[in-house]
């Protein structure tokens, strides 16, 4: 069965529901941020992706790009205006992709710490509405487990953003590390959210036009998780928790096949890179790893995903205000699932994975 499109025309308000809403991958943007996005731009040292996505964002006069722009940078009015005409009780805030990852790694520390500090102050402003994720620089990772400790335990949040690779790096390198070793003692999931595309990877997406959010994103985000999977990053730090979007990244959908041609390729000895790790790359998916359907509202997906890796593992993200589809809201609203599965999808596994 193929996918229902939302209406685009003014959809029906979603109606009263025995559940809350939480919306667990909301994106917002401080000016300051920008700010800095915009000497990037015009010093000429802005990779590919980046220029393609952020530099269009922030320039394109496209009704939609503007849009965005106009919601991204409101932690008032507007945004909570535009979840109370889509049904949203509570919104998880992170800061937009790409963050505070292209920048060099002083500046990405500073600008971290105050984007935490904005977003703390809006939460404080609408602390019914509003929850957060930390947002940290991979770039200097004893500062960004530093600063998984202060957002835990100053600024009251419980879980931590990173888009992607930093710079073209990747976490599965254990240079990383000290920042799983943080979010696992603070028990602060860490969501990874997508990126654009490195330099390395981005031409034969860019050249076709998927580079993006429609696909490319997806193949890199679901790259990296599997890189840490790989890695024995989960053998090392066991009770670390991650979340992906986006149905998972297809991950999923792959685990088959995962399974079964990692076993093939750690026997044959192939790469030195891939080394035996304790479990299959599907068990770490289901123990370690929790899933939001952010961008696809589809029955099929949502439900393939909780047969999968259970029911207390998948949850609601809207992905706002990149796909603010009101109509998405009604198609979940009337998943054929039965009301205590989809309270846990909407409500319950959000303020069991955030703390809410
Ligand atoms: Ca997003």
């Amino acid at each position: 069965m193929t996918p229902q499109m939302p209406q685009t025309q003014s959809p029906a308000r979603p109606a009263k529901v025995p559940y809350k809403r939480i919306a667990t991958e909301e994106a917002f943007a401080t000016q300051d941020m920008l700010d800095i996005y915009n000497k990037i731009f015009a010093s000429g040292t802005a990779d590919a992706g980046f220029q393609g996505l952020m530099g269009f964002y922030m320039s394109s006069p496209s009704e939609r790009a503007q849009h965005i722009m106009r919601c991204l940078v409101d932690l008032d009015q507007l945004r909570i205006q535009h979840m109370d005409e889509s049904g949203i009780d509570v919104a998880i805030l992170a800061l937009t992709s790409p963050g505070v990852q292209v920048m060099d790694p002083a500046t990405a520390v500073s600008v971290a710490i105050n984007s935490n500090d904005q977003l703390a102050e809006a939460i404080r402003r609408h602390p019914t509405r509003f929850a957060g994720m930390i947002t940290v620089a991979p770039q200097d990772p004893a500062a960004a487990a530093k600063e998984i400790e202060r957002g835990v335990t100053k600024l009251g949040m419980n879980s931590v953003v990173i888009n992607s690779h930093t710079q073209g790096e990747y976490l599965s390198d254990p240079k990383f590390w000290d920042i799983f070793a943080a979010a696992e003692a603070h028990d602060a999931p860490i969501y990874l959210h997508p990126n654009a595309l490195p330099p390395q990877m981005l031409q034969p997406f860019q050249e076709c036009g998927l580079d993006g959010a429609i696909y490319g994103f997806g193949v890199e985000t679901g790259l990296h998780a599997m890189r840490i999977i790989t890695a024995g990053v989960f053998d090392r730090f066991p009770k670390l928790r991650m979340i992906l979007g986006h149905m998972g990244e297809a991950l999923p959908y792959w685990a088959y096949r995962l399974d079964y041609m990692h076993q093939a390729t750690v026997r044959s000895k192939r790469y030195d890179s891939m080394k035996p790790i304790q479990k299959r790359p599907s068990e770490y998916l289901c123990e370690n790893f929790y899933i939001t359907n952010s961008g696809v509202a589809w029955e099929h997906a949502i439900k393939f995903a909780q047969g999968f890796m259970g029911v207390d593992r998948v949850l609601y993200a809207m992905d706002y205000p990149y796909q603010y589809a009101v109509d998405e809201v009604n198609i979940l609203d009337n998943m054929n699932m039965s009301l205590e599965d989809k309270t846990k999808f909407f409500q319950t596994n959000a303020e069991t994975v955030f703390k809410l």
